[in-house]
């Protein structure tokens, strides 16, 4: 395995799986951005053959601490991109956030490597080129993110029967229910705290802004070639059911379980076999009402603004994705309001102009656009 983004939420709780599960999988690659200790420290429980500090000023810390070990160890985005294609390495867990997932997964799939897919902002950016490069390659993406999990296992032998709908369910995060009044004033503490997932930091806001749901939505057309009218979102607060996918019968599949995301990526790391686990069981009787509403788009405008995007397509998914890092960045560093976000996100969609069928250029050209505007937006 090569996991990148091997410390964050999904990176540390990938090793636990793997840890559990000695003679299934075996480390050959771990990366991290910019924390070093952990990364030293994972390198010394799990010795890969190889490590990467994205962050190139860590290099010589990282070295120096692993001199003793036959570790090689590398930096900066360029060897992201290179250590993906060892012949050695059978599967790669992109675990990275945001738009810096998208080289090193497009360089994956380039080398036939199966792709268990956490870093939902490459598909959003770049879902076309992403699945045409995976179709050309025979190469498959295995969803880690819970909902596309769902659907996914859902969909275990039934992959030649079409699909009617499928159905995302979101928790509405830490203010559903809450009127613009109390959301002008939300602090990042608030929104970090989210009522059912421990996530990294950016998804959590997203989480709280709706914008997850919207990515998942954008995700979930490429993973399993939607039109948008097939792809409809619920909101579950206690997040049992992880989504449900309808069939043109009528009859309805979803996948239950405690939110833990140890299960959705034991699944893509272990398919098509279902390992043991001695995860916490769910149980009915302590769940004896699990609910279901509409969401309200009108308090919370990025997943309304996703379905936009994707609607026109081309760039227009690109343009959300980096106005929206550009601006949860922000938020995080209390420079904007969190009313402020999907204000400016709206703002930048309008601004920059549609590329109907953008090369891989044209969209990093996109990116950089959309990254300077916003950023010009918020000074
Ligand atoms: P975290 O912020 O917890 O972790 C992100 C990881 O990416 C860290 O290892 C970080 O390194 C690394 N990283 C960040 N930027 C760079 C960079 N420029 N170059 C190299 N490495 C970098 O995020 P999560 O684990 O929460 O999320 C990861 C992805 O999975 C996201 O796309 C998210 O949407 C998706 N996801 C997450 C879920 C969750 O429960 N957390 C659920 C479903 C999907 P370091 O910390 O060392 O700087």
């Amino acid at each position: 395995m090569a996991i990148l983004g091997s410390t964050g939420s999904i990176g540390t709780q990938a090793l636990e799986v793997i840890a559990a599960h000695p003679s299934y999988f075996e480390v050959e690659v771990l990366t991290a951005g910019k924390n070093a200790e952990l990364l030293i420290s994972q390198a010394r429980t799990y010795t890969p053959n190889v490590v990467v500090i994205g962050h190139e000023p860590l290099y010589d810390k990282v070295a120096q601490a692993l001199a003793d070990l036959p570790i090689k160890v590398y930096s900066g985005q360029e060897a992201l991109s290179s250590v993906v294609q060892m012949e050695t390495v059978d599967m790669v867990l992109t675990a990275l956030v945001g738009y810096a997932g998208l080289l090193p997964t497009l360089k994956a799939i380039e080398a036939g490597k199966p792709i268990a897919l956490a870093n939902k902002e490459t598909l959003v950016v770049a879902g076309e080129l992403v699945t045409n490069l995976a179709k050309a390659k025979g190469v498959n993406l295995y969803p880690v993110d819970s909902e596309h999990s769902a659907i996914f296992q859902c969909l275990a032998g039934e992959f030649h029967n079409p699909i009617e709908k499928i159905i995302l369910t979101a928790s509405g995060g830490p203010f559903r229910g809450k009127d613009e009044n109390f959301l002008k004033s939300v602090t990042k503490e608030q929104a970090l705290k989210h009522p059912n997932w421990d996530m990294g930091a950016k998804i959590t806001i997203d989480s709280a802004t709706l914008m997850n749901k919207g990515l998942e939505v954008i995700e979930a057309k490429w993973l399993f070639n939607l039109q948008q009218e097939q792809i409809e979102v619920i909101v579950h607060p206690q997040s049992i059911i992880h989504s449900i996918v309808q069939f043109t019968d009528g009859s309805m599949k979803a996948q239950l379980g405690l939110p833990d995301m140890k299960l959705p990526i034991q699944y893509a790391l272990g398919y098509p076999n279902r390992l043991p686990s001695k995860f916490p069981r769910f149980n009915f009787l302590n769940y004896p009402s699990l609910t279901f509403e509409a969401p309200d788009t009108e308090r919370f405008k990025n997943l309304g603004l996703a379905f936009e995007a994707m609607k026109k397509g081309g760039n227009m998914p690109c343009v959300l994705n980096a106005a929206n890092e550009v601006v949860v960045d922000a938020f995080l560093k209390d420079k904007i309001s969190f009313l402020e976000m999907p204000d400016m996100i709206e703002t930048l969609l309008a601004k920059i102009p549609l590329v109907a069928s953008p090369t891989y250029e044209q969209l990093v050209e996109t990116d950089t656009e959309t990254r300077k505007l916003t950023t010009d937006l918020i000074k």
